[in-house]
């Protein structure tokens, strides 16, 4: 067991395996599993169950596999089955050699479909698909049996070797388990075991089946063959647990794993179900999968979002069986306390307005020296030139301000971050009024510190003309308008709920110098902005596009206020 056991705070889960620890239970081992379905792309929610199933087998000096669960391969593919590897291996988790597929158990789950046959605990059904629904019952009234649950052994054997040769078209037949159709709970009242499907070609075992397993009992089975010891879900399967126990203990095997459910991660103004993400993107109501404003991994990966935050976050929202929703504000604030940490400070003009310092040389530039990190000096320094053409941000200039107003007023002074302080003289404007330019004058001896007995607040960030580089600057806000997308009932369709104005793209904006060779994935604290991530995708043949991964204050607390 690893030190940080001990240290790591407790939760039921853990608990469990600490008594089935002590208890000798298992062997003393702890092995995990992470399952998805390869139905779409990993979002938070997966993240906080990577992290925990990958995480207690960390700790416990156990094993973690990364399992496919791929029984239904109409809706799953390829890709999705490498952005999962691609996700889980960023989040910072290795499966080693642990990389399984359902599928991989197909024929040993037929022949203990067999097996279920003819101890008689299986039979095939007939029924169609609306009858076998309502043969069922409700959660109030018990089911019927099927007509044909009574077939003999040797009928059914036949019958469902027959289906496993294609003699019967979909939707004909259903393997089923012969458990109880009054049992209160109604995942017991016979549920299918296996179904018809012709004609698809599944991403791993292509062709060679046209008889497919049902996910209840395709995942307690896979759980056995594989040895785990706890399989780790969500709450919304704790009413199949008896189910899960039921094939295991029919079959009479000796690996049978506990299952133990947890609350699913709800993230506030996000959606954590992939039927609806996978609208967002076939409808093209967002760019891909990985746009900056998906809650999916990879669009967090692509908006800058570091793996260890997305991790802090998953420990700090811990693990319980309570259902909750998680504010947004925690999940910015562990991204925010990582980045304040680790990335390196820049400057860009979101808005710029030309300044002009009408003392300075032309064509001279001055090579200034300013700190990559202010409290970290082994992270360096960056060269940010100054020249007599400058930006600096539209919103940091007023004409008449009171001194509230720490940025630059007409007449008065300010410092230039790691420069000058300059004070503004005259204002140039456009035939509208608009502002087009901003004459100042700079004092040189106020470079790095101001001179004795002399007082200037205000610091405002700026590029310079001749030096800086052009850039697309993406703003994201929240994607929805309501803190429950996924459960507001005011409107039909959820699509409704969109925040029109998730995206705000800036195409005047300038960077510092040094930036024009940014490597796409690294974050930046842009001063006084927020933190900025150079987009994977969009940053090609020089073009520079930054995404806002997250604000310097939780300004949505602000207006909350
Ligand atoms: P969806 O309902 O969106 O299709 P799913 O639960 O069916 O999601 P899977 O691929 O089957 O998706 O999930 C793999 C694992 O991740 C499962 O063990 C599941 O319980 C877990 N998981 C999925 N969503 C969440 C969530 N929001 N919070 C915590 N764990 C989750
Ligand atoms: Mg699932």
């Amino acid at each position: 067991m690893s030190d940080d056991v001990t240290t790591k705070p407790s939760n039921f889960i853990r608990n469990i395996i600490n008594t089935d620890l002590a208890e000798g239970k298992n062997e003393g081992r702890v092995h995990t599993r992470f399952p998805p379905e390869p139905n779409g792309y990993l979002h938070i929610g997966h993240a906080k169950s990577i992290c925990l199933n990958f995480g207690l087998a960390n700790d416990y000096d156990g094993l973690c596999n990364l399992r496919f669960d791929d029984t239904n391969p109409q809706k799953e593919n390829e890709e999705f089955v490498n952005s999962i590897e691609e996700d889980v291996r960023w989040l910072g988790f290795d499966w080693q050699e642990r990389l399984y597929f359902s599928s991989n158990y197909f024929q040993q789950l037929f022949d203990y479909a067999i097996q279920l046959v003819e101890q008689g605990n299986a039979y095939v059904c007939d029924l169609s698909a609306e009858e076998t629904r309502e043969y069922r019952g409700t959660l109030t009234e018990p089911g019927k049996n099927s007509p044909y649950r009574d077939r003999s052994i040797e009928e059914n054997l036949d019958l469902f070797n027959r289906m496993r040769a294609g003699e019967f078209p979909d939707g004909s037949k259903l393997l089923r388990a012969k458990i109880d159709m009054a049992s209160p709970n109604v995942n017991l009242r016979d549920p299918a075991i296996y179904r018809i499907r012709h004609g698809v070609v599944h991403h791993q075992t292509g062709t060679e089946w046209c008889i497919y397993p049902m996910y209840d009992y395709t995942h307690c089975l896979s759980d056995s063959i594989e040895n785990i010891t706890h399989s780790v879900c969500t709450l919304e399967f704790a009413d199949h647990r008896p189910l899960y126990d039921w094939f295991l203990d029919t079959l009479k095997l000796n690996s049978h794993p506990q299952q133990i459910e947890f609350s699913r991660l709800n993230l506030q103004y996000a959606i954590t179900s992939k039927r609806r993400l996978t609208r967002l993107v076939e409808e093209n109501i967002v760019e891909s999968w990985n746009d900056p404003r998906m809650s999916t991994i990879s669009g967090m990966r692509r908006r800058g979002y570091p793996a260890s935050a997305i991790r802090e976050f998953c420990e700090r929202i811990g693990v319980t069986k309570s259902d909750n929703s998680v504010e947004m504000e925690i999940l910015d604030a562990c991204i925010r306390e990582e980045l304040n940490e680790t990335a390196p400070r820049a400057m860009v003009v979101l808005d710029p307005v030309k300044v002009v310092i009408t003392n300075y040389p032309e064509g001279q530039t001055e090579e200034l020296i300013a700190p990559r990190h202010p409290q970290k000096e082994e992270m360096g320094t960056r060269i940010v030139p100054f020249t007599r053409e400058l930006y600096i941000d539209r919103a940091d200039f007023k004409e008449e301000a009171n001194n509230k107003f720490k940025r630059l007023v007409k007449d008065k002074e300010v410092r230039l971050r790691n420069a000058y302080v300059i004070r503004c003289d005259e204002v140039i404007k456009d035939d509208n009024g608009d502002i087009t330019e901003l004459r100042c004058s700079y004092d040189p001896a106020t470079l790095g510190a101001n001179p004795e007995g002399r007082k200037v607040k205000g610091v405002i960030h700026w590029v310079s003309a001749e030096h800086g580089v052009k850039a697309d600057v993406r703003l994201y806000d929240r994607l929805f308008t309501v803190p429950h997308p996924d459960s507001d009932k005011s409107v039909d369709d959820f699509i409704e709920l969109l925040n029109p104005n998730s995206l705000v793209t800036l195409t005047e904006s300038v960077v510092e110098k040094s930036l024009a060779t940014t490597e796409a994935g690294v974050v930046y604290q842009f001063e006084r902005e927020g933190y900025f991530c150079a987009d994977a995708e969009l940053c090609r043949d020089g073009k520079l596009v930054f995404n806002r991964t997250v604000t310097l204050r939780d300004t949505w607390a602000k207006i909350a206020q």
